[in-house]
């Protein structure tokens, strides 16, 4: 079984989806002889050289290579992990998968998720009807109708209008039966303080709904159309929605960010449709937060390179340069697009055109230059401004994940400061050196998704019941003890091992607070890695890799003929080391 699915479930699938089908979704497939041929999805091509087999149930292209069954092309196009892909072929054929049992507390949140989502698509209903029907939204249809959207584009993005009268939306929802205190913790109404009933959240706003990477809606965006204040209004967090990991337009930007093989980092909503609707359609919006590792690693499913496209002010420049500390440390590449002083991409597809944003684009420079280039600027030669400029760019340059990538940016530093670069490597050596104490800022912002910044530094430094453990740099390969060293090399090399540890849980298995959130931290930086180059990938994250027993011997023999009960040991020893360590505890 993987994850939670049984095999033969998985059997089931692989045998019976009907593979044509499927990828005809994507790619426009014709017949010939026993195949389906068509341009590959996955690399850019003139001449077809993607086929189809539904008597093998496999995809292959004879271009890039890439080639494998239903659920290994919904991976790939869809960045989905094995489960999530399984979970959707599963629900198209209707094939039950839920898991054989689970918990009380599981189903109840699950069903507790499904009413919010309920919620949530009502409420998107009841705005996106209000957009193109209510007498009161006319002024609303007039802005959009000014900025270039009409009724076909306000459909294709779902837009909304929420009516200015207090409680529109709690009586829409109070009359479909919905249950109010779900759309309360949603943060849509909230009951009045003073007499009775709800008021609405959104009032007389242009929405824009906001959706996860299922395509539900999980929030909303909301604009003022006087000049009211506050500009924009967002949902609050709520079970469906954490701000800092949803971008704006992603599920829909999704294929085009893989096809493009980059994607455009925008500030705002507007910002995003205008790109879309120019034709740009791998951009995607932080919803009025900064960006955080975990839109970084969500990116990551999709890309190594982003575009930054903030606004060219002060702000912007701010958003673009904290952008560029998350992206470095991921080994993602990030460029700056740059637009006039007082252009947003909007204004500036609609004065210069898509021809003229595409040369800007493709002018794009990477991050780190704009920012030496912003460093550096009225520095005398020679001044103590210039050392000060050129140490704060070493500590950007640290954050470089490629060791010969940032080499070449010492040597562009060495020629824009007059600075020899073995002074300047030497200094980058010693910058560098407090970013292996594992609590620095740099293993905050590599924190793998979920975990925050403060709790890196929590794990570092104790465990969750508040025992004191060593550091993570200093548990080198001598620290972990054999049966944990080999199950860190198991994780690594055995896609299925990572799965069922993930669906067992870390914790069943590393009762080190510090080595549980190492295997943690593998788990999700090889979620979605080509077999064969786990080591490789790993290696990106150079931090990590350090704390990793050192050489990373393998033999796939040992466990090739264990099965599902390769782990039973690791179990049981990890269950007596915590039984142990309670009863000293006691005693
Ligand atoms: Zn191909």
């Amino acid at each position: 079984m993987i994850g939670s699915i049984p095999e033969e479930k998985i059997q089931l699938m692989r045998d019976g989806v009907d593979i044509v089908g499927l990828i005809s979704r994507y790619v426009s497939l014709k017949r010939t002889g026993s195949n389906h041929v068509g341009l590959c999805p996955f690399h850019a091509e003139k001449t077809p050289s993607f086929s189809v087999s539904a008597g093998r149930q496999i995809f292959k292209c004879f271009g890039c290579g890439l080639g494998g069954d239903a659920f290994e092309f919904l991976m790939r196009m869809e960045g989905l992990s094995f489960v999530e892909a399984a979970t959707r072929i599963a629900g198209e054929m209707g094939i039950d998968l839920e898991p054989r049992q689970l918990s009380s507390a599981q189903a109840q949140q699950r069903e507790e998720k499904e009413r919010l989502q309920k919620i949530a698509a009502l409420a998107s209903e009841f705005y996106h009807t209000q957009l193109l029907q209510a007498a009161e939204a006319e002024a609303c249809r007039q802005y959009l109708n000014r900025r270039g959207y009409g009724r076909t584009s306000a459909t294709e993005y779902q837009l909304g209008y929420a009516p200015r009268q207090g409680s529109a939306l709690a009586e829409h929802l109070r009359q479909q039966g919905a249950n109010l205190e779900d759309a309360r913790r949603l943060g849509l109404i909230r009951a009045r303080d003073r007499g009775e009933g709800d008021y609405d959240l959104f009032r007389g706003r242009l929405i824009f709904p906001i959706h996860d990477l299922s395509g539900r809606v999980v929030a909303f965006g909301g604009r003022i159309l006087d000049a009211g204040q506050p500009k924009y209004i967002n949902s609050p967090q709520s079970d469906l929605y954490h701000k800092g990991a949803v971008l704006f337009g992603l599920y829909g930007a999704r294929q085009a960010i893989r096809q493009a093989e980059a994607a455009i980092l925008v500030e705002g909503y507007f910002d995003q449709l205008a790109l879309a609707r120019a034709g740009f359609t791998h951009a995607v919006a932080t919803c009025g937060t900064a960006l955080t590792s975990e839109h970084v690693q969500l990116i990551k499913r999709y890309t190594r390179r982003v575009l930054l496209l903030f606004d060219s002010d002060q702000a912007g420049r701010k958003a673009t340069f904290k952008s560029m500390e998350l992206l470095l440390p991921v080994g993602i590449e990030a460029a700056v697009v740059g637009l006039d002083a007082g252009e947003d991409p909007d204004s500036f597809l609609h004065t210069q055109g898509p021809e003229a944003f595409a040369a800007r684009l493709a002018a794009a420079r990477p991050v780190v230059e704009v920012y030496m280039d912003e460093c550096l600027t009225e520095c005398a030669p020679g001044s103590a401004a210039l050392a000060q400029a050129t140490r704060r760019i070493l500590e950007v340059l640290k954050l470089v994940a490629d060791p010969l990538e940032a080499d070449l940016y010492v040597q562009e530093l060495a020629q824009k400061t007059g600075l020899k670069p073995e002074m300047l490597r030497q200094q980058l050596g010693q910058v560098q050196a407090p970013a292996a104490g594992g609590s620095s800022a740099r293993s905050a912002q590599a924190a793998p998704r979920g975990v925050s910044a403060p709790a890196v530094a929590r794990v570092n430094n104790q465990d969750p019941q508040g025992a004191p453990v060593l550091p993570v740099a200093k548990r080198q390969a001598s620290s972990l003890t054999p049966a944990e060293a080999k199950l860190i090399r198991l994780l690594i090399f055995e896609e299925e091992v990572r799965q069922q540890v993930a669906h067992q849980g870390v914790e069943n298995f590393f009762v080190d607070a510090a080595l549980g959130q190492m295997a943690s931290e593998i788990l999700y930086q090889l979620q979605d890695v080509v077999a064969g180059q786990e080591v490789a990938t790993l290696q990106r994250f150079t931090e990590l890799y350090a704390r990793l027993p050192q050489p990373l011997d393998y033999d796939p023999a040992e466990y090739a003929d264990a099965g599902e009960q390769m782990l039973e040991p690791y179990r049981k020893k990890a269950a007596d080391r915590r039984r142990r360590a309670m009863l000293k505890k006691q005693s």
